[in-house]
């Protein structure tokens, strides 16, 4: 084991924020040399968290302007107040949907990353679909490592993030505003179904009696769908997280969901079912990657190509062709070969 790495852990465990972000770095790294020191510090966190691990970690999901970061910092206060240590990943998209434009120029967060129980860091979400960053599980395995019991996960509303949010998280909160249209979209969606919390947010000023309304639908519509999480049932509320109002109610209705997933005897088996589907998911990517990168399949997928350009050639006979290729890269070399 790396003697930096086992320092840079011990340091980690004993809060020090600067070495928490230096790992955070370390794990988001595309370096092949970083790789080695990553996965050391991170079997040493998992070690470490072994029937310690008290955290609990949310998605937050939400079209964009919703309030999410208003409310995570609202609710994010009120839980330091009470001893809590909560960190938080954004994911965040600029590289592949919005090029930079909807997390990069406005502050967030303000006050609460000026606390030192809190800990806000963004997670990219690189070429990877979906809208969760493709080592935000790692980086959430470090910042429980680190004390940090309360975890949110800020993910963009956009596409299958909120599927890939639900399996990577123990609670998935929905917020909405009043009168968006984000009422009937969410349904539509089929986001209502993955949501454990729905939050109606902005319910202040003239939106007030626009969010009862909103709430009211969603508890209708809410009738219509059995839980996905054993021991839970749905629950709405309304608030304001500029005004903080609602948000102690918010919180509760948090810490409910805590400890009713806690104690319903099923979270060991939550969590293996994350770390398997993270496997499958992360096996996936680098499946992907490796198969469309090879040299052979690159060339042949080239030719496809400009072969569909032209007249005549069957899209279906040149996707059956170079997944033939990719099935002969896998055959083992004929017996007389290997002899
Ligand atoms: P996000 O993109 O979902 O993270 O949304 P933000 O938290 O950045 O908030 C978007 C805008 O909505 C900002 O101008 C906030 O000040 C405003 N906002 C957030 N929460 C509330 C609220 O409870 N009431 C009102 N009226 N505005 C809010």
């Amino acid at each position: 084991m790396d003697q930096n790495v086992t320092i840079l852990y011990e340091k980690i465990c004993q809060g020090d924020r600067v070495a928490l972000g230096k790992a955070l770095t370390l794990v988001e790294s595309g370096l092949t040399t970083d790789r080695d020191d990553a996965i050391q510090l991170l079997s040493l966190c998992e070690k470490g968290l072994k029937g310690h691990d008290k955290s609990i970690r949310f998605a937050v999901s939400g079209s964009p302007g919703v309030g999410k970061s208003t409310l995570i910092e609202a609710i994010g206060l009120k839980a330091i107040a009470q001893g809590h240590k909560v960190g938080v990943i954004t994911i965040d998209p600029s590289s592949s949907i919005s090029h930079g434009s909807i997390l990069g120029d406005k502050s967030r967060m303000t006050e609460l990353s000026t606390s030192q129980n809190a800990f806000i860091r963004s997670s990219a979400a690189g070429s990877v679909l979906g809208g969760m960053g493709r080592r935000t599980y790692e980086m959430m395995t470090l910042v429980a490592a680190a004390g940090y019991d309360i975890i949110f996960v800020e993910t963009v509303g956009v596409g299958q993030s909120e599927h890939l949010a639900w399996q990577f998280t123990d609670g998935f909160i929905l917020v909405l505003q009043p009168g968006g249209g984000d009422e009937l979209q969410g349904i539509k969606r089929g986001i209502t179904e993955l949501a454990d919390i729905v939050v109606v947010n902005k319910a202040d000023g003239d939106l007030a009696a626009l969010a009862k309304v909103a709430s009211a639908q969603y508890q209708n519509a809410l009738h219509y769908f059995s839980s996905l999480r054993e021991g839970w049932i749905p629950k709405i509320v309304t608030c304001s997280a500029l005004k903080d109002t609602g948000i102690d109610h918010v919180w509760d209705i948090l810490r409910l969901y805590q400890s009713t997933r806690q104690n319903e005897g099923q979270w060991e088996e939550t969590r293996n079912k994350q770390k398997l589907f993270w496997l499958t998911w992360s096996l996936g990517i680098t499946a992907n990657q490796m198969l469309m990168t090879h040299p052979i399949i690159k060339q042949q997928f080239l030719e496809a190509n400009e072969a569909l350009l032209k007249k005549g050639v069957s899209l279906f006979k040149a996707e059956y062709e170079i997944e033939n290729t990719m099935k002969d890269l896998f055959n083992p070399l004929p017996s007389k070969e290997i002899r």
